[in-house]
């Protein structure tokens, strides 16, 4: 199907998102941002892989003066590669990084508790874009919409879709056209109709800007590439989708080869780093995945030649069955303060027999409760080796020593499953 038509979003002198242009590939630094010389040194890895533009977070104003450094150095070593700044709740942040890299990303929902407030910062937020050309990406994810939307909508794509068509109305009155979005979840089904709903309503509105893909905290390994490919992929056919990144909670260079895998279009030979097994589980993820999700088919068939397990794991990834537990983790950020793919790992190793139960692995305390807000049961780091436990978005453990919270964890299952 051909793509809708959207905008074209200039990101720095180099990159054109949307417009027709072909799909961008994206990816996100996981070291912190303060180590200047970790994030170069990831920037430059990243880019050499073929990341069109990597995002780095800047989660205080603190941080501006170490994103500036290291575009500088990325710059000095020849590559030119545009730079996002990730900024949850500080606008004022949003607005001092605005004038220092290509693009920022905000959820401007959550820049205030007061939805009146918010809608201020963010029209100053534009302000400053506007003045330095720099792009924006509105990203909104199911989960953290805030109680402005979720009191009228629920928390549904239908709730997301109209939380975005809020803050575009807002870049459109401000003739800011310099726009991408997204509407991540990490629940494929969700992802595709908010998505669906938004391309919708853009085009009845007249004006499509670009769309970034994703399915967030998909985890990793075969699991994470599956359900990116799912929701990903349901889309792309559609037409819907002009950036993508794929979240897996692995070192970001990995997500790269399975984000281009998807951003081929036809004829286009394999990306490097994709071997054969990888391959085989990428294409029937795509040839089979989106199938399920639309209701087109309720089995994967014989014919297919596919084994028991790449099956189960479609069909997972398509919420259609659940044969093992749902696991939501986030990729990781210079947010995160303990060892995430181990600790995931871990936990799947610990809990794969709670079939159909929701378990999360979140990174951090200031965005993991928010968007693991599907979990049963959810690990949160808080820094400092400590970890807080949530079960239902409630907390329910504080401040436990990491090297005893899966045990805890563990025991607080047990217990509520008596
Ligand atoms: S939840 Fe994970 S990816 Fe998101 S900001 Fe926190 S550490 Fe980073």
């Amino acid at each position: 199907m051909a793509r809708i038509e959207t905008l074209p979003v200039r990101v720095g002198d180099s990159l054109v998102i949307g417009g027709g242009h072909p799909i961008a590939v994206q990816t996100m630094c996981n070291t912190h941002t303060s180590d200047i010389e970790a994030t170069v040194a990831q920037t430059l890895e990243l880019a050499a892989a073929g990341a069109q533009l990597v995002r780095i977070t800047v989660p205080g104003r603190q941080d501006v003066p170490c994103i500036a450094q290291i575009k500088e150095r990325v710059r000095a070593a020849g590559c030119g590669v545009p730079l996002v700044a990730d900024i949850h709740f500080s606008s004022e942040t949003a607005i001092a990084v605005a004038s220092v890299v290509e693009k920022v990303r905000i959820n401007p929902g959550n820049f205030h508790p007061d939805h009146g407030e918010a809608r201020r910062q963010f029209a100053r937020f534009l302000e400053v874009c506007k003045q330095h050309g720099t792009a924006v990406r509105v990203g909104l994810n199911h989960g953290s919409l805030g109680r402005y939307i979720t009191d009228r909508y629920g928390n549904t794509p239908h709730a997301m879709a109209m939380a975005a068509m809020e803050w575009l109305e807002m870049c459109i009155e401000a003739e800011f056209y310099n726009v991408v979005v997204s509407l991540k979840a990490s629940n494929t089904v969700v992802m595709v109709e908010a998505y669906r709903e938004l391309a919708r309503r853009m085009q009845e509105r007249g004006v499509v800007f670009p769309m970034h893909l994703g399915v967030t905290e998909a985890g990793g390994g075969d699991s994470g590439r599956i359900k990116s490919c799912v929701g990903i992929a349901s889309l792309l056919q559609e037409g819907i989708g002009d950036t993508i990144r794929v979240s897996l909670t692995e070192p970001p260079v990995q997500e790269l080869p399975v984000a281009q895998y998807l951003a081929r279009t036809g004829g286009q030979p394999l990306p490097d780093g994709l071997d054969e097994k990888t391959t085989a589980v990428l294409d029937a993820a795509v040839a089979w995945g989106p199938k399920l999700l639309k209701r087109e088919i309720d089995e994967i068939p014989d014919r297919a030649g596919l084994s028991e397990y790449l099956k189960d794991e479609i069909m997972q990834a398509a919420r259609r069955r659940f044969y093992k537990p749902e696991y939501i983790a986030c990729p990781g950020c210079g947010r995160t303060m303990y060892n995430l793919q181990e600790t995931f790992e871990e936990v799947q190793r610990r809990t794969a027999h709670l079939k159909g139960m929701v378990i999360a692995v979140m990174g951090c305390i200031v965005n993991g409760p928010g968007e693991m807000a599907d979990a049963d049961w959810g690990y949160v780091g808080e820094g400092g080796g400590k970890v807080t436990i949530y079960h239902k978005s409630e907390p329910v453990l504080r401040h436990i020593p990491d090297s005893e919270a899966i045990d805890r964890l563990l025991a607080l299952i047990e217990a509520a499953e008596q």
